[in-house]
Parts: C-alpha cells; structure tokens; sequence
C-alpha cells in the first residue's frame, strides 16, 4: 500500500464489486477514491445482511454463490474473506414432482420412469430430439432440437417464459447455447473447479475492500452531476442508459421481486427449488439458512422470486438484450465513447449478465488499463471489454 500520499482524484459510482474493486486497486495505487453509492449500502446487488429475527444470513438480492475457473480472481477474494466449501445444488419441480437439477442422468430416469445408463439415455434423447429443425432460430427450436418435447415442456418452456416475460419461440436460439442435459449423475449447479461461500456473507468483503485511507464512501448519494470538472476520472457502474437521460431510449431489464416467507425449522429442505411450470407465478424458492450449512438456526426464512419487466423506477437486474436492444446499446456506445473523461464499467455500465468473478476480473484489468494509461500518458478508454460483444 503507498499510505496517504495521493497522485491524483478519482470518482467512482457505485460500490458493487466493479465499483470496490476498482477503487481499492487505485487506492493501493496512491490515487484519492470517492466512492458514490445511492443506496445506503454497500455491495451492489451482492449485500448480505443478518434477518433481525432469525439471525440467518440473507442476500436481499438474490442468493449469490462464488464459483470461478480462474485462480487468479479465487485467490483474490479470499485475500478479503475466509470461504467456507459450498457446492449449489437445485431442484426443480415440474408437475407436482420433484427433480434433480441441471438436467443429468438422474432427472432424465426420473421424467422418463426409466433405469438407463449413460448411453442409453443418450439414445434416447437423440431419438427424442426433433432432427428436421437443421437451422434453429429460436430458443424453442433450439430446446426442441437438443432435447425434444418432454424434457422442453418439463423444465425449459415455462420457466424461461415466466423469467424472460415472452414465448420461448420469440427469444433467440443463442440463449440456449449448450445442451443443458448432462449424461452422468453431476447434480453440482456450477461446473467450475474454485466454488464457496463467503464464511459472514458477502458485505464484510466490501467492507474490506473499501477500507482504505485513500477512500471516502458517499452513501445515499448518487454520482454528481459535476464529476467531470471535480475529477480527473469517474469510473461509473450505474446503468448506461440512465447515465445519458435515456436519450436514446430505455435498454431491456428483467426485475425480481421477492415475497418473504417465515417458518419455523427447514421450510423446504435444501436452499433452491426452481418452479418450472408457467401456472406458478414464481420462478424459484430460496431458503437463505441452507446457503450457510455450517450454521444452525432454529427459525428460517424463505423468498419466493417473481421475475418482470423492470421500469425505470426498478432495480435492474438482468439485461435482456434482444434486437432492439442493441441497436440503442449501439448509440449509448458511441455516447459513451464522446464522454472524455469517463469509463463505463461492470454489469450495469456495459448493459452485460456479469458473474461475480467475471465482474472482478473485469474491474481489477479496468483499474491496471487506467495505471497504465497515465503512466504512458494516453487516453482512459470510455469502455475497457466491449459492451456489445457476447459475455
Ligand atoms: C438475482 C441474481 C443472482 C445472482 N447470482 C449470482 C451468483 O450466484 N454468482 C455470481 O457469480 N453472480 C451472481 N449474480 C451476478 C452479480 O450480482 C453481479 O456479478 C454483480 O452484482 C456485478 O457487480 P457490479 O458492481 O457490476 O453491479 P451492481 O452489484 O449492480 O452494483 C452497481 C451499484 O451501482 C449503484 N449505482 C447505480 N447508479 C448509480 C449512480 N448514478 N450513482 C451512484 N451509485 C449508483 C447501484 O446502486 C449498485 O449498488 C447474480 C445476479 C442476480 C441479479
């Protein structure tokens, strides 16, 4: 750390982990943080805090798991918190039947009422499979040719039309990039080698990363609207539209909303049910408890999550990113590239679904390009990773 002596002001918007991250590297770096923050907390949407009742460790939005292949960014974050082993295992019910999800060998010989082995159940999927789809341009093409009607209407169709508001058959098919069936028994959620929970919840990281002499923490106050004249650059991960005023229009978001449950003891045995059937409102029921296993709690506390199109009063949570909206993600681009002074970061800034890791790493290579570029005396690019590439 260089301490207190300061090379220049820097400001930043928002104390997710674009945010923090980046303003602690610069910190290190001898730069001046202030940190704006409109909520009243830290962590983005990755805040963690103990129910007052129950003393179980809730994720107010949406339950967060870490899971990486980079060893680099697993290194990192546990530089900030103990982790604690934590494999995310979901089930899904379809039908009023319970399943193991994602798809695997399990689900299929339950869907199916069969005893099939690897190869068998591959068979049987390829015969299921409609094969005269050859150029699938939608999502339910797509799911129909990797794995025909029954495992579609089961666990893919309502599901994806409750949490993307539409028809599967009017999404396109690169939403379903991969076969999302497994041959073997892995009902581990997420397929990376480094995965864990933070041991007290994802806010003591933050607390971690933004304590730091050269930081000032502004919360409930948004970025000022004269931040160009007061620093010598803003790194913001507020939402791009929202940045220009929404000139060009307003970029697609799901929202979630949660209804909260309380009960006493294990309300549904395991922390993720996701509700596949599209005449249940919701999409998924988490038990918050369950994510910290190594804890005991006598009372519990449950959300069920409803997903919607979110309006400029709602938090946004998932970029839908369809054709129309990213002919306006082009103009905000451009807008963005004009705006000397400026560098637009993480899920929100670059209108991109950003996993915790992706997002660290993202942010820790934005504050490294920013060193740089003063040290060679060139311009900060208005964009570090493309917004309009896939992520
Ligand atoms: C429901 C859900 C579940 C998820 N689960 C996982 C998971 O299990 N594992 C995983 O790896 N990732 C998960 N993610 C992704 C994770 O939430 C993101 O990777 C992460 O939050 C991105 O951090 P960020 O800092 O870019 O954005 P955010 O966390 O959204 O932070 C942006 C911050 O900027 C603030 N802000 C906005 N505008 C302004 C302004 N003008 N002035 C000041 N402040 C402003 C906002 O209030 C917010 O706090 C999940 C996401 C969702 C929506």
């Amino acid at each position: 750390m260089s301490g207190n002596k300061v090379i220049g002001r820097v400001a930043v918007a928002g104390a997710g982990f674009s945010g923090a991250v980046i303003a602690n590297s610069l910190a290190n770096a001898g730069y001046s943080i202030d940190v704006f923050e409109e909520r009243r907390h830290i962590g983005g949407n990755c805040f963690t805090y103990r129910d007052s009742e129950t003393d179980v460790l809730v994720h107010k939005y949406g339950p967060h798991i870490f899971h990486t292949d980079r060893e680099d960014v697993w290194e990192y974050i546990n530089g900030f918190s103990r982790f604690r082993p934590y494999i995310n295992r979901v089930k899904a019910v379809s039908r009023n039947r319970v399943y193991s999800l994602p798809v695997n060998l399990h689900t299929i010989n339950q869907l199916y009422d069969t005893c099939l082995d690897p190869a068998g159940a591959k068979a049987l999927i390829e015969s299921e499979s409609d094969r005269t789809i050859t150029n699938p341009r939608t999502f339910e093409e797509q799911a129909l040719r990797f794995v025909g009607p029954k495992l579609y209407r089961a666990f893919l169709y309502g599901y994806t039309r409750k949490q993307w508001g539409c028809e599967p058959s009017e999404l396109p098919a690169s939403i379903l990039k991969r076969l999302p069936v497994r041959f073997n028994y892995d009902d581990n959620y997420f397929s990376h080698p480094f995965q864990g929970m933070p041991e007290d919840g994802y806010s003591p990281i933050f607390e971690a990363l933004l304590d730091h002499p050269n930081i000032s923490l502004h919360l409930g106050v948004a970025l000022p609207d004269d931040h160009r004249s007061g620093y010598e650059h803003t790194f913001y991960s507020g939402a791009l539209d929202a940045y220009f005023d929404y000139k060009c229009g307003d970029l697609g978001y799901r929202s979630l909303r949660f209804e909260e449950i309380r009960a006493d003891g294990d309300f549904q045995g395991c922390a993720v049910i996701n509700y596949c059937d599209y005449d249940v409102p919701y999409t998924r029921v988490t038990e918050h408890k369950h994510f910290a296993p190594w804890e005991e709690h006598e009372r519990t506390v449950v959300f069920r999550e409803y997903s919607f199109a979110a309006t400029r009063s709602d938090i946004p949570f998932y970029p839908i990113r369809l054709a129309a909206d990213r002919i306006k993600l082009k103009k905000y681009i451009e807008l963005g590239k004009g705006t000397a002074g400026v560098t637009f970061v993480g899920r929100l800034g670059t209108y991109r679904y950003l996993d915790m890791d992706k997002t660290i790493y993202e942010a820790l290579l934005v504050a490294d390009k920013f060193v740089e570029c003063r040290r060679a005396g060139t311009e900060m690019p208005a964009f570090v990773i493309s917004p309009s590439g896939e992520s």
